[in-house]
């Protein structure tokens, strides 16, 4: 049985009718990681024993028809920041290394504990979540499998990766600033930015607590419906999770999109967007448009001011959350002790933080000290505000607003990383979405020239994932591209 091209959602009929047997299923999955991770590096951790014990106490369940989990016998992948309970949890990073949380995150109580899914590994990821491209991380780059030679957006690259490559069937990102849209975008699948506040994050590494949310990270529109459903909800271990109704989301994106009207901002389609993608988004919304869909121009007005407000409270987020790993209280000490406590602190994250994360400490920290944090730090709250209310603004006449997920499609490994703030300025069309707290789907809407995938960003009112999703699957329905598989992945592969 061709097993590589089902999506998540398929194969879960065909356990559930026992067709085949999860055995079969984790196996496969791991015959396909041992053959395709050398050339993709989508991994830095795997758990084959583990997944191929559940696999055959599954197997022997199903046939004692015991409850079935939504995601009985799924293959799934899991970010490197999210913890898994006595298995690494490293972020990606010299100073996590050898740290095995004691507790799971509360996403991952639900979708291994609770509903069956089978956690095969962690996938890799920019240090701490820092960047757009998974060339930040300490385990070396992923490659993505469109083009060994690119990268595969970040900083969810080696999620984005192993779901279009087959290793994995679903798999959870976290998105800060654009970290699950970005790879999704690059690497031609779907990934979902929750509302802030509807996922929990309690078990999720801290990057920037006002911004991060946990997401999925599928082949289809449905399969992220489905797991959207289960990791939803009110979580009493996160005080920031919100208590407001979960759609049945996999039933809502059935309904027509006929008589919908969604909003195009005129800033999303400036110069700095290249021109094929532009026009692959321009073309998927004439099919919107078929679908008895009307659009109408909208405006973002202070979108120019995004990456600079972003950057600065990510960062002070971020020099704050960080300051705990001192090797110390938190992460691996130095092995040189010379000197004094303090001398030893800052050999430590001297030492065990990569360029980027020192860069984004530095700069937080400035953000955040006496005398300039009124410059910075609260005039970009301030801006954040505003960038919301251009949102609210624009909400009045449109039921959802589209445009382009990244103004590019994937770059060169090498040629963005030693220029950070080129590398910031792809994010202009996602981070606005995390500085508003709304939820968002990148969804694959056609190749480029050099057949590279490019995403196509729907963005949604507060708490609409069901509008999102529904504008996303019928989209998706009309546009039938998402079976498009990348070449190298093909066969045995
Ligand atoms: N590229 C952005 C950054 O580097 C987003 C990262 C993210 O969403 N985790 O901050």
């Amino acid at each position: 049985m061709e097993l590589n091209n089902l999506m998540a959602y398929e194969l879960l009929e065909k356990i559930k009718n026992r067709e085949i047997t999860i055995q079969v299923v984790i196996r496969n999955a791991f015959d396909r990681i041992e053959k395709s991770d050398k050339l993709f590096h989508s991994f830095v951790n795997l758990s084959k024993e583990k997944a191929l014990k559940k696999a055959k106490d599954f197997d022997s369940n199903i046939q004692k028809s015991r409850k079935i989990g939504r995601l009985l016998g799924l293959p799934f992948a899991n970010k490197d920041l999210i913890c898994v309970k006595d298995f690494p949890t490293t972020c990606c990073s010299n100073i996590l290394q050898g740290y095995q949380p004691p507790y799971n995150a509360s996403v991952i109580e639900k979708i291994v504990e609770q509903e069956g899914a089978i956690h095969i590994g962690n996938t890799n990821m920019d240090e701490f979540a820092m960047g757009s491209s998974t060339e930040t991380s300490c385990y070396g780059p992923t490659y993505n499998p469109w083009d060994l030679d690119r990268v595969p957006g970040g900083s969810s690259g080696g999620a984005a990766a192993s779901i279009i490559s087959n290793q994995a069937k679903i798999a959870l990102g976290s998105d800060t600033g654009g970290s699950i849209r970005c790879p999704a975008s690059f690497c031609g699948v779907v990934g979902l930015k929750p509302t802030y506040g509807r996922v929990s994050r309690y078990g999720l590494i801290a990057f920037a607590n006002s911004l991060d949310q946990i997401g999925p990270i599928t082949k289809c529109v449905y399969d992220s419906a489905l797991m959207l459903e289960i990791i939803s909800g009110k979580d009493p271990q996160d005080s920031t999770s919100v208590d407001i109704k979960v759609d049945k989301y996999t039933e809502e994106i059935k309904k027509s999109v006929e008589k919908k009207t969604v909003g195009i901002p005129k800033e999303f389609f400036s110069d700095g967007i290249e021109p094929q993608v532009k026009n692959s988004v321009k073309n998927a919304i004439k099919k919107l448009e078929s679908l008895g869909v009307s659009s109408i121009e909208v405006t973002i007005p202070h979108l120019e001011y995004t990456i600079a407000t972003y950057y600065i409270l990510c960062m002070s987020e971020a020099s704050s959350n960080l300051a705990r790993y001192d090797g110390q209280r938190y992460g691996k000490m130095s092995q040189n002790l010379e000197g004094d406590v303090f001398d030893v602190f800052n050999r430590t994250r001297g030492e065990k933080f990569g360029a980027e994360v020192r860069r984004r400490i530095f700069l937080g920290t400035y953000a955040l000290s006496a005398g300039y944090y009124d410059q910075y730090y609260i005039k970009a709250l301030k801006v954040r505000t505003l960038i919301k209310n251009d949102f609210q603004e624009a909400y009045k006449n449109c039921d959802v607003i589209i445009g382009p997920t990244m103004p590019c499609t994937a770059f060169k490994i090498g040629e963005l990383i030693n220029d950070p703030i080129q590398m910031y300025t792809i994010d202009i069309l996602t981070c606005p979405v995390n500085l508003a707290g709304l939820p968002a789907l990148s969804i694959p809407c056609g190749f480029d020239n050099d057949e590279l995938p490019i995403g196509f960003q729907i963005i949604g009112n507060y708490f609409d994932e069901s509008e999102i999703l529904n504008v996303g699957y019928q989209l998706e329905q009309e546009l039938n591209i998402f079976r498009k598989i990348p070449s190298l992945t093909k066969g045995g592969m």
